[in-house]
């Protein structure tokens, strides 16, 4: 699924002096790499101020430990995403309401959210699934009627831009109160181990999270709030920095693999591609406004079962992400929850297929993997 030893090639100087000259100095935790990593990702996102920590799962609880959230606050989150959104909300006994996507871009649907919201409800969790921004206008006009915390869940779209419909474009991350995200190695931005981090502008927050980051303290052994422990070291901090400069490239790179497997599958009967859902035009320009972090299809006819074992068969990797809906987990199944108000993602988790996606994937790869698609689904 991806090709991490092809990317390194790229970068193995960089990154082993930087990590050398880490040994050497000792500085494993807090040093200087981490400083700087945190500085050159402000300026890269537009944002003032990034906080690392240990993963993106860390990212998600500390921000909502940081806005102040309380047991019983409501927190709405999509119910077709990576488990660790409705995980964090649970660990912090706060309650989840998870709704139903669109069918299209894959991304927390915005009526449902506001379907769901109750004097209870203090945030909501857009998860940019896949590389593409969620609907942040509505979602923004949405918390800001009901005043409520928008945190961006991050982790699959780094990079990524959003065009507003003012024409105002950000960084994605860079729009919603808070936003946590994950440098996981598959990740578009990966380090070669955990790490994560959040990012706000406000600078209140900032200052709040540094301190929950670091067990609670503001001031060296005062203990003004509960915290946590939640670092990234300074190894990944160096991986992170050799890595930073290319995001733009290696987005860049998946962007142009999957417009090439669109301009295969597309058209086919049984077959859905991607959609993009900004105004930058057809998928067979270039643009930064979905940055593939998975290319994911959608296979109509029932046979996506048989795919995956088709392409398996033929040594190809691909992945379904996710086979379960959220609210059908054995660990937050909930009888608050109605079949009935998710129909979207109750098929989607039968439908969906996610190809090979990383930066060094080539032309007789995709070629390869395309035609093992059309022929297993139209025989
Ligand atoms: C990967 C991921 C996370 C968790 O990140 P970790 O660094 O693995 O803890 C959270 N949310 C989404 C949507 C993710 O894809």
């Amino acid at each position: 699924m991806v090709d991490l030893k092809g990317q390194y090639e790229g970068i193995k100087s960089e990154v082993n002096d930087a990590i050398t000259e880490i040994l050497e100095s000792s500085a494993f935790i807090n040093g200087p790499q981490v400083h700087a990593f945190q500085k050159e990702l402000e300026d890269y996102l537009g944002v003032k101020h990034v906080i690392p920590c240990a993963n993106g799962t860390d990212a998600l609880q500390i921000c909502m430990m940081g806005l102040g959230l309380q047991p019983g606050d409501e927190v709405i989150t999509a119910d077709f995403t990576f488990a660790a959104t409705v995980e964090v909300i649970g660990l912090l006994n706060l309650t989840p309401v998870l709704v139903d996507v669109e069918p299209d871009t894959f991304n927390i649907d915005v009526a449902a959210i506001e379907k769901a919201i109750t004097p209870k409800t203090k945030a909501i969790v857009p998860v940019h699934l896949f590389g593409q921004c969620a609907n942040m206008d509505a979602i923004m006009a949405l918390a800001e009627k009901h005043n409520l915390y928008v945190i961006e869940d991050n982790a699959q779209a780094i990079g990524a831009t959003y065009t507003s419909s003012s024409g105002k474009k950000q960084k994605s991350g860079a729009i919603g109160h808070v936003a946590s995200t994950s440098f996981f190695p598959s990740k578009n931005l990966g380090c070669y181990g955990d790490g994560g981090a959040i990012f706000t502008n406000d600078d209140e927050l900032a200052h709040t999270i540094r301190g929950i980051v670091n067990h609670g303290m503001y001031t060296r052994y005062y203990h003004d709030v509960v915290g946590v422990n939640s670092r990234l070291d300074s190894i990944q901090a160096a991986v992170l920095r050799a890595k930073l400069p290319n995001l733009d490239t290696y987005n860049q790179k998946r962007w142009e693999s999957a417009a090439k497997y669109s301009e295969a599958l597309e058209g086919q009967e049984h077959i859905v591609v991607p959609k993009i859902s900004c105004a930058c035009g057809s998928i067979q320009n270039t643009c930064d406004c979905h940055v593939f972090h998975q290319y994911t299809l959608r296979i109509l006819n029932g046979k996506r079962d048989g795919l995956v074992q088709h392409l398996n068969d033929n040594n190809v990797p691909c992945g379904v992400y996710y086979p379960v809906p959220l609210h059908k987990q054995k660990a937050y199944v909930d009888e608050r929850y109605n079949e009935a108000d998710f129909p979207v993602t109750n098929q989607l988790v039968k439908e969906v297929i996610s190809l090979p996606m990383h930066t060094e994937l080539d032309d007789e790869q995709i070629n390869y993997i395309t035609k093992l698609v059309i022929d297993f689904v139209n025989q």
